[in-house]
């Protein structure tokens, strides 16, 4: 059924902010960190071309600014690691869905480490990258140790010539939930075995 002009997805920029999904909005809930009711509570829901509906979740206290914000699929998927070599200009714009169980691993330069702490979002390659990048930024503006302050200033160089196309990375996303995807036929897709406890390794 024609369902009208489809719109050509613009697939540069941060990529997170796009989309004209309805959003619910829930404010002056009890934030559980600072216990003001001064949390606001969002969900809203985006479809993600060739990987289906996801809900996303966030909490924002404007008293403390805990912030958290997470991602689930509509429909139940398979544990699953995602891996792709991605370098230059066409390669920024690949959607990414990252989930909060999600390990993200860029080879040679820096994790992403699931849990409590990490937040699930959409984004792109380039929007990963930058993520990943001022987590090295911490360290290099904190450290102390000069030897770990160089290392942090090779490692945003490496990130920034990757994005200027000069320099290739691997980013390998791995997710027990299923949760999250690199989207494009680049990546490579393997199922994901999960450990169960007393497993042998
Ligand atoms: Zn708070």
């Amino acid at each position: 059924m024609a369902k009208g002009a489809e719109q050509k997805e613009n697939n540069r920029g941060n990529g997170e902010s796009e989309g004209e999904s309805k959003i619910d909005v829930v404010m002056g809930e009890l934030c559980p960190v600072c216990s003001k009711k001064s949390l606001t509570l969002t969900e809203r829901e985006q479809e993600i071309p060739y990987f289906g509906k996801v809900f996303l979740f966030s909490m924002t206290c404007t008293s403390c600014k805990f912030h958290k914000a997470d991602l689930e699929c509509a429909e139940a998927k398979e544990p699953a690691r995602y891996s792709i070599e991605v370098s230059g200009s066409d390669d920024m714009g690949i959607r990414v869905v990252k989930s909060g169980q999600a390990t993200v691993k860029v080879p040679y330069v820096a994790n992403i480490e699931p849990g409590e702490a990490s937040n699930g979002y959409v984004t792109n390659v380039e929007g990963l990258l930058q993520r990943i990048k001022k987590q090295i930024e911490v360290v290099r503006d904190t450290e102390e140790d000069q030897d770990a302050v160089q290392k942090a200033k090779s490692l945003i160089k490496k990130i920034n010539r990757c994005v200027w196309g000069e320099e290739k990375l691997r980013i390998i996303i791995e997710d027990p939930t299923g949760n999250s995807a690199v989207i494009s036929e680049k990546a490579a897709v393997e199922k994901m075995k999960v450990k169960s406890v007393g497993e042998q390794h």
